[in-house]
């Protein structure tokens, strides 16, 4: 049944940019500040007062809309779109209409099995962000910090035809402008806010269902979840021959389903108009340009890179790459160190569980990726082994202080003496005296038991190579 039908999904994403300022007023955009603590006669819309536009804010959406290779209009306007909230003061929002900033643009999504495949997008636009509503048993607060905040939105072209390749999209647009540096894109903080469109096609009949709009999706698993559900929905419906109406829904995370809120409304609904407190604007050439030369290596090529130059896997390369932060960490360690196979093993495991178990970001680690690398070196040379290297890390993270200093106030060094290691040896020999007997009667599988039984009593330190020589030797003796 399910083959009978086509998907069509596209997707509209709302970013807040990260600039210190609203977008027209001289408010910090600063999260979790106090409420109302960040507002002023400007965002608060009070009579009398004029936005004026913040300069960060074009900058930010024409360095987003070049990475997302969309062409940047020569000029664009702002407008009013109209209507009653009250999380909005001004009782319009000052958003783009005709003549947006970016058009034009697509991005390249590839799955784990390595297929490709082209988003278009139609535009980018600015737009001011609305406040917050507090419901607290039977009130309703209201907190107008976020009033006035800039956020672009990106609207892509109806292209994505499951709810996988929507995550992906999301995804690899979340790697792009974190990259760039305009936004952090939490989903989880509303800095990165989807609304997913969706329609399905009966292929087989020639029937087209109509378009559904998505609202309050906030994060990844709630967009697959919600588009999935969707998608079976109306495919339910067309099956039963009823009607899917053109609606907005909204996703409830708790239950698991989404629930008509409205129907659609059109853009007549919104009386939208020339904003008539800014004018039109002018986009110099050698501006963008001059913006085009700040934009960083953008995660796609990065990742192509670190599969040629560094001999990744294209797991590897995919999670180093999607983050500036992570990939810089990471190319420091690679290039200190000469050995970039160990330091993406080392960040994959022991970093990422580090960071994971203090809930921190690599940023603020205490350990650079300089420090990392100084560490492989270490590894190389047999100074200390590989689960030594891992307790280190685990005290290099916790004192800030280099993997050197730790090794010599704690004596970590691995041990390479053999008379230390053949005293060892004779101690557990004598504690297991059966694994030896065992051994003499052909049983050679008993190594390994001997071999971890003198790691664990070295405490990790002895030469496992050693351990080994020294082990068979005494074996053979006696
Ligand atoms: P609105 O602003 O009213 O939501 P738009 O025309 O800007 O309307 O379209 C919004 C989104 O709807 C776009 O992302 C677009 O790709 C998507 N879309 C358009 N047609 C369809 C369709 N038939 N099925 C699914 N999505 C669609
Ligand atoms: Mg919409
Ligand atoms: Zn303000």
């Amino acid at each position: 049944m399910k083959d009978d039908y086509k998907v069509v999904i596209g997707l509209e994403v709302h970013v807040e940019l990260n600039t210190e300022s609203k977008a027209f007023c001289s408010c910090s955009t600063n999260f979790g500040a106090k409420p109302n603590m960040n507002t002023c006669p400007i965002c608060l819309a009070l009579p009398g007062t004029l936005p004026s536009l913040n300069k960060k804010v074009i900058e930010h959406a024409i360095k987003s809309g070049l990475a997302l290779n969309c062409t940047i209009n020569p000029f664009f306007t702002m407008d009013r779109k109209n209507y009653f909230y009250p999380d909005n003061p001004k009782n319009y929002q000052i958003t783009q209409k005709n003549y947006p900033i970016c058009e034009k643009g697509y991005i390249d999504i590839e799955d784990y099995k390595g297929n490709i495949k082209t988003i278009n997008i139609e535009r980018i636009h600015v737009e001011e962000d609305a406040g917050k509503l507090i419901h607290i048993q039977d009130k309703t607060l209201v907190d107008f910090n976020r009033a006035g905040v800039p956020l672009i939105e990106i609207v892509t072209y109806p292209d994505l035809c499951s709810a996988e390749e929507a995550v992906l999209f999301v995804k690899t647009l979340k790697a792009i402008l974190t990259t760039c540096g305009v936004s952090d894109c939490r989903m989880e903080e509303g800095s990165l806010r989807v609304d997913g469109n969706i329609s399905i096609k009966n292929k087989r009949l020639n029937i087209q269902g109509n378009r559904v709009e998505l609202k309050n999706i906030n994060s990844f698993k709630s967009l697959e979840k919600a588009l999935n559900y969707e998608i079976d929905r109306q495919i339910q419906l067309m099956n039963m021959d009823k009607d899917i109406k053109l609606e907005t829904r909204r996703w409830d995370n708790d239950k698991g389903i989404t629930i008509a809120m409205r129907d659609k409304e059109e853009g007549e609904d919104y009386r939208y108009f020339p904003e008539g407190d800014l004018t039109a604007y002018k986009i110099e050439e050698s501006y963008i340009y001059k913006i085009s030369q700040s934009i960083p290596e953008l995660p796609r090529s990065k990742y192509k890179r670190f599969i040629s130059d560094y001999e990744l896997s294209s797991y590897e390369a995919d999670i180093l790459s999607q983050d500036i932060n992570i990939s810089n960490f990471f190319e420091k360690a690679a290039l200190r160190s000469g050995e970039p196979k160990e330091a993406a093993n080392l960040i994959l495991g022991e970093v990422f569980r580090i960071l994971k178990e203090r809930q921190k970001e690599i940023q603020s680690f205490n350990i650079t990726g300089y420090d990392l690398g100084e560490l492989i070196l270490i590894l190389k040379e047999g100074v200390i082994s590989s689960s030594t290297a891992k307790v280190l890390m685990e005290k290099m993270f916790l004192t800030g202080k280099s993997a050197k200093d730790i090794i010599e106030e704690e004596n970590l060094s691995q041990n390479n003496d053999k008379d230390a290691i053949g005293e060892i040896v004779q101690k557990v020999f004598n504690s297991y005296p059966k694994a030896v007997e065992e051994y003499n009667y052909g049983k050679r599988k008993v190594i390994t038991f001997l071999i971890g039984m003198v790691m664990k009593e070295s405490k990790g330190r002895a030469n496992p190579e050693l351990v080994k020589d020294i082990i068979l030797k005494k074996l053979n003796e006696v």
